[in-house]
C-alpha cells in the first residue's frame, strides 16, 4: 500500500469508514465500465459476470451473488430470504441488524422477529455471540406462541471493533447446524476480520458453517454498494425479485459491479483493510496510553472505542472532530478507512489527549 498523503486542508473525520471516497482502483474501473460504451441493464453485463466469477474464484466455491446499494438491504434482504413471517432471527444485542436498521429486516421478513441473545460477560463486552447464548435462546422455549428460530446472525468484524476467530464462528455454526438454523454473516467490515486473522475468506464463510454472506465494499473503498454471497444457492431461491421489489436492484448495475475488479485485483480489498486495522492499531496504542482514556473493547479490526467524559466529548466536538458517542453504551467510537492517514491519527490522538487534559484540570485553589 504506497503510503497516503492529502493536502491539509482536505480534513478526516473517524464517525465511521464510510466518510471515505473511493480508491483509486475501484474508480479506475468504474471510469473503464463508463468508457466502454452501452451495456446491457440490469445486471445483464460482462462487468458484473466478470465481477461475480472473480468473486466465486476468491471464495473457491460457486455461490450466488448479488449487488445491492448498502448493508442494511443486503441483510434485511438476506435474512428475509431465510426466513418466514413466523420465524426469528438470534444476534447480539449491539448487531447493527437489531440497532441500526430501523427495522428493515422485520420489515422485509414480513415480522420475523429479531431475538437478542445477551452472552454476558467478556463475548459480551468484544459485541460477540456464543455457541451457549445461541444454545439458551434456542432452547428457551419450543410452542408455537415464539416464533420459531431459523437464523443465527453474526457481524464480522463486529460492531465493537474485534473479531471473531475462524474456531467461534465454527462453533456457532455448529450449534446452528443442530438446531437447524441458518448462519447469517453481517460483513460490513469482512474485509477487516479477513486481514486481522490472516485466514482464507472461505476459512470464516462456507467452510465454518456460513450460509449467507453480506460482503461490504462501501466502507473498504468502494463508491456504493455490497454483494450478497449465498454459499448454499438453495437459499437465494427468488433473491432477484426481492431485490428488485426492494428498490435494490440497479439499472445501471455495472457501476456498482465493476469497481468491485478494483479491489479484487492484487487483493486491493485486503491491503485497504489493512492500512485501516494499522492505524486502528496506532490510534489504540497512543489512546491507551492516555490516563483518564479507557478502551472498551481490543482493538482488533478498523475502529477503536473508548470511554470519555462527557465534557472531553463537546470538547472534541467543538474543536471540528466527528465521531459517534452513542455506540457501544455511551462509548466513543473512531473508524479508521482504507485511506486514514498516520498524520490524521496522530493529530486525533493529540487532540484527545488535550480535551482530556483542558476538562479535567483540578480548578486554581
Ligand atoms: C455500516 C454497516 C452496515 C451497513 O450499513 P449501510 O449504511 O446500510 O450501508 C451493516 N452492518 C454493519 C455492522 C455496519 O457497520
Amino acid at each position: 500500500m504506497p503510503s497516503i498523503h492529502y493536502p491539509a486542508h482536505l480534513k478526516q473525520h473517524f464517525a465511521s469508514d464510510n466518510y471515505a471516497g473511493m480508491c483509486g482502483p475501484a474508480a479506475h474501473w468504474f471510469n473503464e465500465a463508463n468508457n466502454s460504451g452501452h451495456a446491457p441493464a440490469y445486471g445483464d453485463d460482462e462487468w458484473t459476470l466478470k465481477v461475480s466469477n472473480a468473486l466465486r474464484e476468491l471464495f473457491q466455491t460457486d455461490c450466488d451473488i448479488y449487488f445491492v446499494f448498502n448493508g442494511t438491504a443486503a441483510n434485511s434482504l438476506a435474512l428475509a430470504s431465510l426466513c418466514q413471517s413466523y420465524h426469528s432471527v438470534v444476534c447480539s444485542p449491539v448487531a447493527h441488524i437489531e440497532t441500526d436498521e430501523c427495522g428493515g429486516p422485520e420489515f422485509f421478513s414480513n415480522g420475523s422477529k429479531l431475538l437478542v441473545a445477551d452472552a454476558g460477560g467478556i463475548a459480551a463486552q468484544h459485541g460477540k455471540l456464543t455457541p451457549d447464548a445461541v444454545e439458551t435462546m434456542v432452547t428457551k422455549r419450543s410452542d408455537l406462541h415464539y416464533p420459531k428460530p431459523k437464523v443465527v446472525s453474526l457481524t464480522q468484524a463486529t460492531e465493537l471493533g474485534t473479531v471473531y476467530t475462524v474456531e467461534e464462528v465454527r462453533a456457532i455454526a455448529a450449534i446452528a447446524k443442530r438446531r437447524q438454523l441458518k448462519v447469517h454473516m453481517d460483513g460490513a467490515r469482512f474485509a477487516n476480520a479477513v486481514a486481522t486473522l490472516g485466514c482464507h475468506p472461505s476459512d470464516i464463510t462456507w467452510r465454518a458453517g456460513v450460509d449467507v454472506l453480506c460482503f461490504g465494499g462501501t466502507k473498504n473503498g468502494l463508491p456504493v454498494g455490497e454483494a450478497v454471497v449465498f454459499f448454499d444457492k438453495k437459499l437465494s431461491e427468488d433473491f432477484a425479485y426481492r431485490v428488485k421489489q426492494a428498490g435494490q436492484l440497479a439499472s445501471k448495475m455495472r457501476f456498482i459491479s465493476a469497481p468491485w475488479l478494483g479491489m479484487l485485483h492484487d487483493d486491493v480489498w485486503l491491503s485497504n483493510a489493512r492500512h485501516a486495522n494499522a492505524m486502528a492499531q496506532r490510534l489504540s496504542a497512543k489512546l491507551d496510553a492516555i490516563p483518564n482514556c479507557r478502551l472498551l473493547a481490543p482493538t482488533q479490526a478498523n475502529g477503536v472505542f473508548v470511554h470519555l467524559p462527557k465534557p472531553a466529548i463537546e470538547a472534541l466536538q467543538t474543536a471540528g472532530w466527528r465521531f459517534y458517542e452513542f455506540i457501544a453504551g455511551g462509548g466513543c467510537r473512531f473508524m479508521c478507512s482504507w485511506d486514514t492517514t498516520a498524520e490524521a491519527v496522530d493529530a486525533l490522538a493529540a487532540a484527545i489527549a488535550a480535551a482530556l487534559t483542558s476538562t479535567t484540570a483540578p480548578s486554581p485553589q
